[in-house]
């Protein structure tokens, strides 16, 4: 049994990933701010022994008595419209809370994961994107908060893993949804899906020729799970192949839902990758792959939006 601390605990990949190690017997410290995590997405742990919440700002150091086995640094701002608005604070927890975050693992002599992500491609000029590919980023454009946040945050974990000898794995992850994405963080599919769900217009940014492979949160888990395990210090990238035009994806959605919505062209975002699909050379080395196929992701997440949203109408 170990005890597993997680930044962004409370967010949507975070908190899959404390039900994940809470259901094969570890303990968990979810740490979060909540500025964009929600504690109902640990409502089920509130209480349970081996379940901890420690509402704080990464930033500000976390300093925890007793051992820690590994440290998963998941707190960030990670849909585009929430970097846009929220762009210190998604430099900052990119860069001085992965600094925190590895120091708590170097003085507790535990294993770091980081976080990162397919943006630190930034709109790719290679096609699938390998792990060997430096990216195509722009540091002074809007989406580069995230993207240089993300690139500082790896190259801080590799020189702990250099200078300190801590024992650090870097994760990009692709493209994830599933339950618990907020309704309406203004990403692809939760947007797609509420608005198709409340018979609103479709909002496709641009032409909707741009691309994204889209991976189910659960596989998304696996894969991180194996990289924590199996790794080496190397970034591994995790999420589907399988690669689908925006406008794709939006007909998909009205068709999941069977809704009377339209779609509607929107101004394109700026800096907007056109093509993103991984390649998961590396990962399947590791002997993980995505096996959730879109169509039953998406009838899941559809159920789960469903009740969501419902349950937000019961409220208001
Ligand atoms: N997008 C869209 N309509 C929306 C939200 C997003 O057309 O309401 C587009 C967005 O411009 C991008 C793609 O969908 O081309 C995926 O965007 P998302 O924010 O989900 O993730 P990203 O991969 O850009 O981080």
């Amino acid at each position: 049994m170990a005890r597993i601390v997680i930044t962004g605990g409370a967010g949507f990949i975070g908190s899959h990933l404390v039900d994940a190690f809470l259901a094969r017997g570890d303990r968990v410290v979810a740490v979060d701010n909540l500025l964009t995590g929600n504690r109902q997405n640990l409502a089920a742990h509130e209480g349970r022994s081996g379940f901890e919440f420690v509402q704080r700002d990464v930033c500000q150091g976390v300093f925890l008595t007793g051992p820690v086995d590994a440290v998963l640094h998941f707190a960030s701002p990670a849909s585009p419209r929430d970097y846009l608005e929220l762009p210190i604070q998604t430099l900052k927890v990119g860069a001085l809370g992965t600094h925190a975050a590895l120091g708590l693992a170097r003085a507790k002599g535990a294993r770091f994961l980081l976080a990162s992500t397919s943006e630190v491609y930034g709109d790719p000029e290679v096609h699938p994107q390998k792990e060997s590919y430096w990216g195509n980023v722009n540091p002074v454009g809007p989406r580069g908060v995230y993207d240089e946040a993300k690139r500082f945050a790896e190259a801080m974990t590799m020189a702990y893993h250099r200078v300190h000898g801590i024992d650090t794995r870097i994760v990009r992850i692709f493209n994830t949804y599933g339950p618990r994405m907020r309704l309406q963080d203004g990403r692809a599919l939760p947007e797609f899906l509420s608005q198709a769900l409340t018979g609103a217009p479709l909002t496709v940014h641009g032409d909707g020729a741009q691309t994204r492979s889209f991976c189910y949160v659960g596989d998304t888990v696996a894969g991180i799970l194996a990289v924590l395990e199996r790794a080496g210090a190397d970034p591994v990238n995790v999420g589907a192949p399988g690669e689908i035009s925006i406008l794709e994806l939006a007909r998909k959605v009205i068709a999941a839902t069977g809704s009377p919505s339209s779609v509607v062209h929107v101004a394109s975002m700026v800096d907007d990758p056109r093509r993103r699909e991984p390649d998961l050379t590396r990962a399947r080395a590791l002997g993980w792959g995505p096996t959730t196929k879109l169509d039953d992701g998406l009838a899941r997440t559809v159920a789960w939006f469903r009740e969501a949203l419902a349950a937000r109408a019961g409220r208001s």
